[in-house]
């Protein structure tokens, strides 16, 4: 039987007592250093704004994409793109689209 080792990453149960000294060894902490903690704590908030800033409403659609959306379903829409017309070699069913005009 092939057995695998696999170690696993260590997390550390956040208990009463955990959270208790963390935010304690933090208050400290920015108590020795106010003006450092808070220009990290303002360089961290400024990267999770950018983290969670969404693309909705999206942006304006430029002309030339909308020209193209346009184009495609009118192409896409076309009575052409629904007809089928037959091969005259082998008699497969296509739409024009697919056939060449051949004078033999
Ligand atoms: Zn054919």
């Amino acid at each position: 039987m092939l057995q695998i080792y696999r170690q696993s990453k260590i997390i550390k149960p956040k208990t009463d007592i955990y959270n208790v000294t963390h935010l304690q060894a933090v208050k400290n902490h920015q108590a020795k250093n106010p003006e450092a903690s808070k220009s990290s704590n303002l360089e961290s908030v400024k990267k999770y704004q950018i983290k969670m800033e969404t693309n909705f409403p999206p942006k304006l659609l430029s002309p030339l994409l909308q020209h193209k959306i346009a184009t495609s379903f009118c192409k896409d829409t076309l009575p052409q793109a629904f007809e089928e017309s037959r091969c005259a070699v082998c008699g497969t069913l296509v739409t024009p689209f697919d056939l060449v005009s051949s004078n033999v």
